[in-house]
């Protein structure tokens, strides 16, 4: 007999021969519409047995990888600066131990928390954001931690240069601006991705890769707080995902499905699917 406990399908290697974990942050207090993300990662667990361990697109199977579910972390919903070092912390505890973190959110907020704790880490971090949102907000009425805000600050701690958009196609006047000084911002799809990735493998830089989940379209992932049409297919995201998976992958997230807005269940498939490329593509 084995103890009832719900990893995500496939990932039930033991934390000491794993080389990627699997943590979620069940956090969406700082959504700016309809909240819900907090639910994203449990219900890819629960969904993730409706889809299949091996992928044709990678001729690869989850079982035959080492990842380790650490379930999710109890974070304290009123602060969103303390959630963060909570995620702070478990990330660095993961890279500490020479394994891949993989965040699931909650909404993307939780990514500045892993962001902090690879940039100490590798002090010359690149990130590779895929979105539909640029997320280049200063404040988000008046709060400076807000899923609207999450690029601007890892901008503060990554500098010029570091931080490349991909599929973006929804944000103020202000923060196009800001892009334009300060980060590459691709607009609508995933162009210049690979000459990016092909640039960072030969340099060898370390790099994130965030996902906002959003950035495909709402046609097939309808369940997410800020749905903007006008995204990117599931195909499109595999290949860019595959294309990132060639840099040095230091620590990446998926975020932003909320799964009670599709009561179609589709967006929770789409988002374990996703989910699984990943975790094929990387550990
Ligand atoms: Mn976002
Ligand atoms: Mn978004």
């Amino acid at each position: 007999m084995r103890p009832n406990i719900e990893t995500f399908l496939g990932c039930d290697a033991e934390f000491d021969e794993a080389s990627a974990v699997l943590f979620g942050a069940p956090f969406d207090s700082t959504t700016s519409f309809r909240p819900g993300a907090r639910f994203g990662p449990s219900a890819m667990r629960h969904e993730s047995f409706g889809i299949e361990t091996f992928s044709p697109y990678q001729n690869k199977d989850l079982t035959d990888c080492a990842v380790f579910d650490a379930g999710d972390l109890e974070l304290c919903f009123g602060d969103p600066a303390l959630a963060l070092e909570d995620i702070e912390k478990t990330a660095a505890e993961i890279m500490d131990a020479g394994k891949l973190p993989v965040l699931l959110g909650g909404e993307h907020l939780v990514t500045l928390g892993s962001v902090r704790a690879a940039h100490k880490l590798f002090p010359d971090l690149h990130l590779i954001h895929f979105d539909a949102h640029a997320d280049l907000r200063d404040d988000y009425l008046g709060a400076r931690l807000s899923h609207a805000c999450v690029m601007r600050r890892c901008h503060e701690l990554l500098g010029d240069g570091h931080i490349h958009q991909f599929c973006i196609r929804s944000g103020e006047r202000e923060e196009f601006e800001f892009a334009k000084r300060h980060t590459e911002l691709r607009l609508f799809d995933f162009e210049g991705l690979e000459a990016l990735c092909e640039r960072l493998r030969l340099s060898g830089a370390p790099v994130y890769l965030s996902i906002d989940l959003d950035c495909l379209d709402p046609a097939v992932f309808p369940g997410t707080g800020t749905p903007e049409a006008g995204g990117v297919t599931f195909p499109e995201l595999l290949r860019a995902i595959l294309t990132a998976a060639q840099t040095e992958i230091a620590a990446a997230d998926l975020n932003e499905l909320a799964p009670m807005l599709d009561p179609s269940g589709v967006s929770t498939a789409t988002a374990c699917k996703v989910l699984r490329e990943l975790l094929l593509a990387l550990a």
